[in-house]
């Protein structure tokens, strides 16, 4: 595929290839856009951002409706592209591609929206001939730069607001699944999406990050990605508007009134999809110390019966990490968790890029597994002794994106959601759950801002005071 840069579809001196996790065979190629192809893309939405300013809230809904329609008709190849460049099971690929529809809609409708209010300015002191109200109006050029773990999704989290509000955007997505952005890319200009609106290059974060992040013709930054790179960003950005979606090591606590199967069930799920490459993924699971061999032996069948194999058979609910680099990342990770005291319960095991589904228990303090983020497919539980050390434990991160707690104790409940430092909390629930119209996003190390169309067009928009002030006679 050809990248797409000042209203063209181009090419590259040199290009990548893109192969399958699971297979290794190249998927196809993209090119690997340069500093140059950057200054390109800069200079051509300063343009898309004066075109998209003019155009009216009416006309950009009917744009992302039709974006919407066409994503629906276009589902199935979507999907197959996002099996093919990220590894994941086809059957979670199509559910990530069913999102996007309802996700365009959403911010359609969400950008038809934007208003401001009137301001009472005559409860100031010397207002009292003033008339005053706010407007809302687009950043102008909004730089997107997004992760591998979720292709279409997160790309639209990014795109769909940005446009509804009026802004140009140059997404740069992730150098291992580009090819899903660009088809996207596609459909919005077939949409009616203004040439110049949307540039997506291709090429390696590390070499055009700082050329992209740092330009003072960018007013927004929305980026998702590991904390190492949105702190990056954060130096180089300068003066503008960011929002940082950042990595996670999302706690779960199962006090000793939960129903464990039911905890059970919903781990061997929380932690697994997508191999654990979820932002939100269930890493660490604390468990009441009354409950905590039953729920380790309802666990352990249900981590053990899922069916790992090729990302395109029926049934298959697990394949291969991102790239074998991750799968050997990851393996290390939980080892060195075992040689550190930890007990392995189940799993452990890797082959070339696939993880077995694993389950480490009495995992240390210190230990990577529990500290850092693991992004991989294992699981760390430890004993606790009641609400309280449920709760120390849970903040005891430098991350805040996700927790959960299972219990029938509305006191307990309603502790924890005030107590624990995430950006979302989950009441009988693993934070593996999303509403793509809720405030998604993180608290400390996990970074700022929101996504959700609603709140991510409030940070892709400036804020306008006007006032009227009357003329003395
Ligand atoms: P990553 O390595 O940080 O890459 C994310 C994006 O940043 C990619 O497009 C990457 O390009 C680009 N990039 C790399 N270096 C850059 C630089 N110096 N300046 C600007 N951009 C740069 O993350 P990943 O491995 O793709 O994704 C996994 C991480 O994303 C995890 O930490 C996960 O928790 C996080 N995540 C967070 C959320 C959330 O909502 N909080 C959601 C999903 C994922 P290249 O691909 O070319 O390197």
């Amino acid at each position: 595929m050809q990248m797409y840069v000042a209203g063209e579809w181009t090419s590259a001196a040199v290009q990548d290839e893109i192969r399958s996790p699971w297979s290794g065979e190249t998927v196809d190629t993209v090119p690997r856009a340069t500093v140059g192809d950057v200054e390109a893309a800069l200079a051509a939405a300063v343009q898309g951002a004066a075109t998209m300013r003019r155009l009216s809230a009416y006309d950009r809904s009917e744009i992302l409706n039709r974006a919407a329609d066409l994503i629906d008709d276009a589902c199935d190849d979507l999907a197959r592209t996002i099996c093919a460049e990220e590894g994941k099971p086809l059957s979670e690929a199509v559910g990530e591609a069913r999102r996007g529809p309802a996700l365009f809609r959403l911010a359609a409708s969400e950008g038809a929206r934007m208003h401001g209010e009137t301001l009472p300015l005559d409860a100031a002191p010397g207002g009292e001939d003033k008339l005053g109200f706010t407007l809302r109006q687009p950043c102008g050029v909004v730089v997107a730069i997004s992760p591998f773990n979720y292709p279409l999704l997160l790309v639209a989290h990014k795109l769909a607001p940005a446009l509804a509000a009026g802004n140009a955007v140059i997404l740069k997505p992730a150098s291992q699944t580009p090819l899903t952005a660009l088809k996207l890319t596609e459909l919005l200009l077939e949409a009616g999406l203004p040439p110049l609106a949307l540039q997506t290059i291709c090429g390696r974060g590390a070499e055009l990050g700082d050329a992209l992040c740092s330009d003072e013709r960018v007013r927004k930054i929305s980026f998702t990605g590991s904390a190492e790179v949105g702190r990056r960003i954060a130096r180089v950005a300068g003066l503008k508007k960011l929002s940082l979606e950042l990595g996670a090591n999302c706690p779960v606590a199962v006090l000793p009134d939960a129903d464990l199967e039911q905890v059970a069930e919903a781990t061997a799920s929380g932690g697994y999809v997508n191999a654990g490459q979820v932002c939100i993924s269930v890493q660490r699971v604390l468990v009441d110390r009354d409950a905590y061999g039953d729920f380790l032996d309802a666990l352990r069948p249900k981590v053990e019966s899922i069916a790992v194999g090729d990302p395109l058979d029926d049934g298959t609910q697990l394949a291969a990490l991102v790239s074998e680099r991750e799968a050997e990342r990851v393996d290390e990770t939980i080892k060195r968790a075992v040689e550190a005291g930890a007990t392995l319960v189940t799993g452990g095991a890797r082959q070339r890029g696939v993880v077995q589904p694993t389950v480490v228990a009495d995992v240390p303090d210190e230990s990577e597994l529990w500290r850092e983020e693991l992004f991989g497919p294992a699981v760390a539980v430890r004993p606790v002794s009641g609400i309280d050390e449920a709760i120390a434990l849970a903040n005891d991160t430098q991350y805040g994106l996700g927790a959960g707690v299972f219990t029938r104790d509305v006191n307990h409940a309603l502790r924890f959601a005030r107590e624990v430092d995430a950006g979302n909390v989950h009441v009988n629930s693993t934070p593996l759950w999303r509403a793509d119209l809720m405030p998604y996003g993180g608290l400390k190390g996990s970074g700022m801002g929101k996504e959700g169309p609603r709140y991510a067009i409030e940070e892709m928009t400036e804020l306008k005071s006007v006032v009227f002030h009357g003329i003395e006679r």
